[in-house]
């Protein structure tokens, strides 16, 4: 399939990130050093979606009636407003990718997506964090931020089984690829950072 893919061609010089893991493993938070480490582009569906609610878009208000019941958007509604985003900025030297794909007909469009662009995902870094410590992380963040499905720990854990059932199997997608590199997601954010940085240099 990527048969572009030769050594000093555009695809070896991209570095497409996914940065996976389940709601509250702090892809936000890692996500920013990321972006200046490595100069990438940050793409997140969760941001792009809480914009268009902002907006009172049609497309927001379809959104934030599922988002608020801490399930996923329609799989063609995130697609759409990535392809938007990727075919804007052809000149990026890669993106993160937070909160995107979701399920495994969005990572196919996503490689579909890439593909047509001469480029392709490079690693899945996938934080591993105990339920216990999301639910934890999540609420508080809640308390402070303003996020209606940060608030109430019914959503939050319906968030968590949404990531468990339809999201967390996307692992194996990436593993068939060799892509997939788990990452502990407990302990200081200095500390995750520098776990991230070793699976990206080594
Ligand atoms: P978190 O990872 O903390 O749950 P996000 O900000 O990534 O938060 O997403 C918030 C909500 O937006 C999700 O619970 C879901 O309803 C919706 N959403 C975001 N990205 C996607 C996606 N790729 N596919 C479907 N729904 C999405």
């Amino acid at each position: 399939m990527h048969n572009h893919a030769a050594v000093g061609e555009p695809y070896m010089t991209k570095m497409n990130i996914v940065l996976f893991g389940p709601p509250g493993a702090g892809k936000g938070t890692q996500s920013k050093f990321l972006m200046e480490q490595y100069g990438l582009g940050h793409l997140s569906t969760g941001d792009l979606l809480r914009a268009e609610i902002q907006a009172e878009t049609p497309l927001g208000l379809q959104a934030q009636e599922l988002m608020s019941a801490g399930e996923l958007v329609p799989d063609e509604v995130v697609v759409g407003m990535i392809r938007n985003r990727l075919t804007d900025n052809p000149a990026a030297k890669g993106f993160i990718f937070d909160g995107f794909p979701r399920t495994r007909a969005q990572a196919e469009a996503l490689d579909a997506m890439l593909d047509k662009l001469g480029t392709g995902i490079r690693l899945m870094l996938a934080l591993e964090v105990e339920e216990e410590e999301l639910v934890k992380r999540l609420l508080g963040r809640g308390a402070t931020s303003g996020r209606p499905d940060d608030r109430s720990e019914e959503v939050v854990r319906k968030r968590i089984r949404e990531y468990e059932q339809k999201t967390a199997p996307l692992k194996d997608y990436y593993q068939a690829q060799g892509k997939l590199r788990p990452i502990h997601g407990m302990g200081s954010i200095a500390e995750i950072t520098a776990r991230l940085t070793a699976a990206i240099e080594g």
